[in-house]
């Protein structure tokens, strides 16, 4: 069985506080995009989940979100033939863009399918939270609001059609040192997420644009002065907006004109500012997953 796991960006990231059990109070907007993980999973006599991946510095035991996804249906529903899982990585690592948890999630419909287990996407989004925070979301798919800790979720309308350039530079940020050195409660400025639902409900991309924002960039862009380089260069290439996705150090950059985004696609490989550059669209299925 083949399957696609989506990655995502956040159109808006907003952290409200942090908790007493040290997670982050966040509401984000959560926009799912064409650019994907491929899995090919298969059953086999030999029991256990053996996985192999492109990506030689991927873990293939029982670190990869793939495994625990798995795992945690077969458990569940004690099978005992094992499965194969070829995991081919594009979507880039550590990179604020949920790629494992979409390939945990992707991996839940498989297992689902494949072992003909019954289960409707809510029941997996019910089970998807203890592989992580992002698997529900991963699973529903499309234009969401998340709060909490990521996973109380509200599907939205469809976000407009647009290009997305993809920038991400050649660094890693842990998730850890950022949510570390935020500090929620002296932020001086919000973004305005009700502003960016509304601009949802009334389809306007050029609201959307403007409106985006994520606080997350106040611990990043001091340290990392290239997100803003990219965050630059794509607005200077006629991106409508450009944002860091998640705790980055990805930057996304809206476009709704092709050849534009195309320009600045090649303008971006040219400057040598990001590693991986990739241009696709929003990806929309009416919230639902089919
Ligand atoms: P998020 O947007 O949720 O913060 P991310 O893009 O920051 O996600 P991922 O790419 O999902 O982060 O992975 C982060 C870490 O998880 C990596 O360092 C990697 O070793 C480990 N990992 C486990 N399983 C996977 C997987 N299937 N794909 C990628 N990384 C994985």
């Amino acid at each position: 069985m083949r399957l696609r796991a989506l990655a995502k960006i956040n159109l808006g990231l907003d952290v409200l506080g942090k908790r007493e059990d040290g997670y982050h109070e966040l509401r984000m907007i959560m926009q799912t995009i064409n650019m994907y993980d491929q899995l090919e999973i298969e059953i086999c006599q030999d029991p256990g989940i053996h996985i192999s991946t492109n990506l030689p510095f991927i873990p293939t035991n029982e670190n990869n979100l793939v495994y625990k996804a798995a795992k945690l249906l077969m458990d569940e529903f004690q099978i005992s033939q094992g499965i194969t899982v070829e995991l081919q990585k594009f979507i880039p690592v550590a990179a604020g863009m949920a790629g494992g948890s979409s390939d945990a999630a992707a991996t839940m419909i498989g297992v689902n399918r494949l072992f003909d287990l019954g289960l409707s996407v809510k029941e997996l989004m019910e089970r998807g939270v203890k592989v992580g925070a992002d698997v529900p979301y991963c699973l529903l798919r499309g234009t969401a609001l998340a709060e909490g800790i990521g996973d109380k979720l509200r599907s939205l309308p469809a976000c407009p059609g647009c290009y997305v350039l993809i920038g991400k530079p050649g660094i890693s940020v842990s998730t850890k040192f950022v949510y570390e050195n935020l500090h929620a409660d002296e932020l001086e400025e919000h973004p305005n997420i009700d502003g960016i639902l509304e601009a949802i409900q009334w389809h306007n991309l050029y609201k959307i644009a403007d409106l985006m924002g994520n606080v997350l960039e106040t611990v990043t862009i001091p340290k990392y002065p290239v997100i803003q380089e990219i965050k630059d260069h794509m607005k200077d290439h006629g991106a409508l907006n450009a944002l860091m996705s998640g705790s980055g150090p990805t930057v996304f950059g809206l476009f709704d004109d092709k050849h534009t985004a195309q320009q600045a696609c090649e303008a971006l490989r040219a400057s040598h500012l990001a590693k991986t550059v990739f241009l696709t669209t929003v990806f929309n299925n009416g919230g639902r997953r089919k």
